[in-house]
């Protein structure tokens, strides 16, 4: 038997209509480095409109991919909306990646157009010439006469294409399952993979985050974006802001911490989303320059373990850091922790340090390396696997049998995250597969060891790896960056250490660094530090 209920379509264009309608007023500010620009949600979607129009004029008919060389600000939020609301693909281009990586997903995924900002033409000039399939360039805030064209390629200023153009479009209906967006992977392995989110996946994943026990977003918010929106969608920030009517605080390409710090001060966030590294920058500066952050009450922070340190820190400046754990792979939300009602003090802390909680939409389970599932007792250790809506099922233009494809079976992702599940469906994850340290037959926790280290007073960051080691084969070693006008010897840290981690697992092996070297998204690049390790490149004390 069949429901009685209608078929309603989730798509972009919805959101972008009810966005715009419903929450007329609500704002996307963008910091300029000295005030901020705004526009409200009714004159977004004006511009998606005349950007749409003008699309249309480059060519853009059909599901065309076209890429985003952007930072976080308004023009993005336009073609965050415009592009999938006209039935074409957003393909945000993570700037940082290496030019070949860059060359290789702009011709995989067959960019027709990139919008570029002003202040990234010398970025994308290099590897322009590279794109066998874009068409058009249009540069954002900037000028356009300053890119060298290659053959077949026309360039336009944004301005100037978006003039005369009409403000409203004739949104057309799209399959809620058809394409809407696509990011990659960075790509630690092989080449970086293509993540393609429907109509469908976005508009559900958009209702998780204004969920209560998830980010919560409101109505009442003013959310500071800093997660880039070419970092799997900002995690997905933007189109729940449309939803509910959230106000978004972009910080265009000010992202170091005087300027967020003076962000925060103009601007009022309630909220903010973005990877440890950067609360890790604004923390230091806070430190030497106090500041009431207020209103910001709440951080979502993820993409890598939020060290307890950090969250405790913050705790002292009435912002309570929300840990969440996800992936390119999963839009990304996968889980967040909220501790359950009832508990408090250190029980609620416990809860708090953890990757969080399965949602409904999304399933887990733990397999063991036999590919036999694992109990949910916060002890048996196995890889993540999980599935749901809004979770890839695969790989874009990657074959069944091809680099990539193993990631997914049986309708499940392999996340290669290893971690342990507690009986109430809070994910504990100790490590990425690749970055555990096999010691002796027992396995170390790179995590593990550096919230440790990173609890030192002294310490600013620190990064471990595993090294060979002939009678353990591999031992680990603790890259340390000490806070400013701080000292400690390896000895002091390693004592520090012998209080709260096992004796066998105290590391012999520390160097001193000046920064950890990060990924494109920020995350420490621990297959950077292993190279230098390798190449001896690093000046290793090793304790007796
Ligand atoms: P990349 O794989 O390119 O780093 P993602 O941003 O998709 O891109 O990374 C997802 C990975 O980040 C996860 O598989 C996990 O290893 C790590 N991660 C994300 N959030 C957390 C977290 N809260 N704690 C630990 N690791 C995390």
């Amino acid at each position: 038997m069949l429901g009685t209920m209608q078929d309603g379509q989730l798509s972009i264009a919805n959101l972008l209509r009810h966005g715009s309608r419903v929450h007329a007023t609500a704002e996307v500010v963008t910091w300029t480095g000295t005030g901020s620009r705004r526009a409200t949600y009714t004159e977004v979607a004006r511009e998606a409109a005349k950007l749409a129009h003008a699309l249309r004029g480059l060519g853009v008919t059909s599901d065309q991919r076209i890429g985003t060389f952007m930072w976080n600000n308004n023009e993005h939020l336009v073609a965050y909306l415009a592009v999938p609301a006209m039935g074409a693909v957003l393909h945000t281009l993570n700037i940082r990646l290496f030019p070949e990586q860059l060359t290789y997903v702009a011709n995989h995924a067959e960019d027709h157009v990139v919008l570029v900002d002003g202040t990234l033409v010398p970025l994308l000039a290099k590897v322009l010439p590279t794109f066998d399939t874009v068409k058009h360039v249009v540069v954002v805030n900037g000028d356009a006469s300053t890119v060298q064209a290659p053959d077949g390629v026309t360039v336009h200023s944004y301005a100037e294409l978006l003039a005369d153009q009409p403000d409203e479009f004739e949104w057309p209906a799209v399959d809620e399952n058809s394409a809407a967006a696509m990011c990659y992977t960075s790509g630690t392995t092989g080449d970086p993979k293509g993540v393609v989110y429907t109509h469908r996946s976005i508009w559900l994943h958009s209702m998780q985050v204004c969920m209560t026990d998830s980010m919560a977003l409101a109505q009442s918010d003013r959310a500071l974006v800093i997660v880039p929106q070419f970092h799997a969608m900002s995690w997905g920030l933007p189109y729940a802001a449309l939803m509910v009517g959230a106000s978004l605080i972009m910080p265009d390409r000010f992202l170091q911490p005087e300027p967020l710090a003076a962000m925060i001060a103009a601007e009022r966030p309630t909220m903010a989303g973005a990877v440890p590294t950067i609360w890790q920058g604004l923390l230091a500066l806070l430190k030497q320059r106090p500041q009431d952050l207020a209103p910001l009450t709440r951080a979502v922070v993820g993409g890598s373990a939020c060290p307890p340190a950090l969250m405790a820190a913050f705790d002292e400046l009435g912002v309570t850091i929300i840990h969440a754990w996800g992936m390119t792979e999963t839009s990304p939300l996968g889980s967040v922790s909220r501790p359950p009602a009832g508990v408090s003090g250190d029980e609620e802390w416990q809860y708090r340090i953890l990757q969080g909680r399965f949602p409904g939409s999304v399933r887990a389970r733990l397999m063991a390396d036999d590919g036999t599932q694992l109990p949910w007792d916060n002890e048996a250790v196995g890889e993540l696997e999980v599935a749901g809506p809004w979770v890839a099922a695969a790989y874009y233009r990657v074959a069944e049998g091809e680099e990539g494809s193993e990631k997914f079976h049986d309708g499940w992702l392999r996340t290669g995250d290893v971690g342990a599940i507690t009986p109430d469906g809070f994910l504990r994850l100790t490590d990425r597969s690749k970055d555990i340290i096999k010691s002796g037959g027992e396995w170390i926790s790179s995590v593990d060891l550096e919230n440790q280290v990173m609890a030192h007073p002294a310490v600013a960051e620190a990064a471990v790896i595993g090294v060979p080691d002939e009678k353990w084969s591999e031992r680990p070693l603790v890259a340390v960056v000490l806070a400013e006008g701080q000292s400690a010897t390896p000895d002091e840290l390693r004592s520090f250490l012998a209080a709260k981690v096992a004796k066998w697992q105290l590391p012999e092996n520390w160097t001193f660094i000046d920064e950890v070297p990060k990924t494109s998204v920020g995350k420490f690049d621990k297959k950077r530090l292993r190279a230098a390790a390798a190449g001896g490149e690093l000046d290793i004390a090793h304790l007796s």
